[in-house]
Order: structure tokens, then C-alpha cells, then sequence
């Protein structure tokens, strides 16, 4: 367990606190006007990305922020598709929504710690389930669920017990594994940009998912498609390429531990 230095720890969320504001949302459920804490796009210094694509920044995950839930009946969106709603959406979350009490929902101070923000994924996934949404938009959740809670073992592993880190990693697989899952089917059943990417990208990022998940040969045979796909774009081309090496390394060990 690590020591936590106070200065430091403050001036993080000082700095994190100054990339933040509270953005206005009319709620596409119940009416209701309310402000959600959003990341200033113009405060995002990046630090790269991991190899699926998920993004880094300097003093803050936007990934925390990226949920609005509704402070009076819980209805929970990442906020690219908090408004696309129908009214036989609006039915099926009205009719399967457990009654709600205000106290319920937490929308956070001027900041929100990750455990405020995975509380909030929770109604949105709660959503996700009750509602027919496009595959798409329940997988992007579940990616960004899992993206989260990464996130969280990143900023605090030092602070998490042993037990509470497997937890997590498990959690964090359970979430990817529902976003592949998702992206296949809507890759079959969507036309693109789907959840914003076009085919490459996610085909790209189904591989990625899939190398996280240990399908070490879907993963191959994926990246393999790209490399050799005349339209795919250079930089997508190359991120394959340098993923596949990883991934054969792996299928090759993967073999030879007989498994
Ligand atoms: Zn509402």
C-alpha cells in the first residue's frame, strides 16, 4: 500500500477540477433540466493511447465524465447519445425504471472520484438493458465501462488490496468482453461510422479487444484482414501491423503451454 503525499493529491484535483464545468441537459425521459460535470476539450493535454484505442490525458480521464444520468429519474446515456431517444425507448425505461428517490443519484461536487463515476455507468447500463438500443451504442457503453474501471487501477492500485485489484481486472474484462461481443453483432447488423468509427477502426479495436480477452487467433485473423485490405488507412495499418507482433508472441506462448 502506497503512502498518499496530501500536496500532491490536491494539486491533482485542483488541476483536475479546473478542466471541468457543468454542462446543461434537458432529460428525453422526464423533462427535467439539470447540470452534468463535462471535460473542456480545450484543457486535454494528450499522453497517447493504449493499444485498443482507449485515450490518455493529463490530470483527467474524461472517461469519468462521460455519462449524464438524470438527477430525478435515473435515466443514465454516455452523453454522445443521451438525447437519440424514441418513444418506444422512452416506454420501455419508463415501465422497467425501479422507482427512484433523489438521493440516489450522486452527480458529484466539483469533481467525481471513480467510484462516483462507475456508480453512474451502472444507470446506464441499467438502461442499456431495459431499452432496445442499437447494439452499437450498448456495446460503446460497455467499452467505456471497462475503459473506466482501468482508469480506476491505474490512479489507485497503490491504494487497492490484492483481492480488490482481481476484482477488478476481472470486471474490467467482463465489460470488454460485452463491448466485442456487441461490436461484432452491430458490424453485422449496422451500417458505419458505428458508435463514430468507420470499418477499420473498429475492426481494429474488435482485434485489440479480442488480444485483451486472450482469442489470440480471432485477434490474427482480424489484424491480418487490415494488413492486407488495399483501402485501409496507413496509420490504421501500422498500428495493426505493431499489434499483430504482440499478438503472435503471445499465440505463439499461448501454444507452447499447451493450452
Ligand atoms: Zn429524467
Amino acid at each position: 500500500m502506497g503512502e498518499i503525499n496530501i500536496e500532491e493529491y490536491n494539486k491533482m484535483i485542483k488541476q483536475e477540477e479546473a478542466c471541468l464545468f457543468p454542462k446543461s441537459y434537458t432529460c428525453p425521459i422526464c423533462d427535467e433540466q439539470f447540470k452534468s460535470l463535462a471535460v473542456r476539450t480545450s484543457k486535454l493535454y494528450s499522453q497517447g493511447m493504449d493499444e485498443d484505442l482507449r485515450p490518455r490525458y493529463r490530470w483527467v480521464d474524461p472517461i469519468k465524465y462521460e455519462i449524464v444520468v438524470c438527477p430525478v429519474c435515473g435515466y443514465g446515456a454516455l452523453n454522445r447519445y443521451f438525447n437519440e431517444m424514441i418513444p418506444v425507448w422512452r416506454k420501455m425505461i419508463q415501465n422497467g425504471m425501479p422507482s427512484f428517490s433523489n438521493d440516489r443519484v450522486f452527480l458529484g461536487g466539483n469533481r467525481l472520484s471513480y467510484d462516483e463515476s462507475l456508480k453512474l455507468y451502472e444507470y446506464a447500463i441499467m438502461c442499456n438493458e431495459l431499452a432496445a438500443f442499437k447494439e452499437s451504442r450498448k456495446a460503446y457503453t460497455y467499452l467505456k465501462r471497462g475503459w473506466a474501471v482501468r482508469g480506476k487501477l491505474h490512479a489507485e492500485r497503490d491504494y487497492l488490496k490484492k483481492e480488490e485489484i482481481d476484482k477488478f481486472q476481472n470486471d474490467e474484462k467482463v465489460y470488454l468482453k460485452a463491448a466485442y461481443d456487441g461490436f461484432m453483432k452491430a458490424i453485422s447488423e449496422e451500417d458505419f461510422p458505428i458508435a463514430g468509427m468507420e470499418e477499420h477502426t473498429l475492426m481494429y479495436l474488435c482485434a485489440a479487444l479480442a488480444n485483451r480477452l486472450g482469442m489470440y487467433r480471432e485477434a490474427i485473423s482480424m489484424l491480418s484482414r487490415l494488413m492486407t485490405s488495399r483501402s485501409v488507412n496507413p496509420r490504421v495499418k501500422d498500428k495493426a501491423y505493431d499489434l499483430k507482433e504482440i499478438v503472435s508472441e503471445r499465440l505463439k506462448e499461448q501454444e507452447r503451454n499447451g493450452k
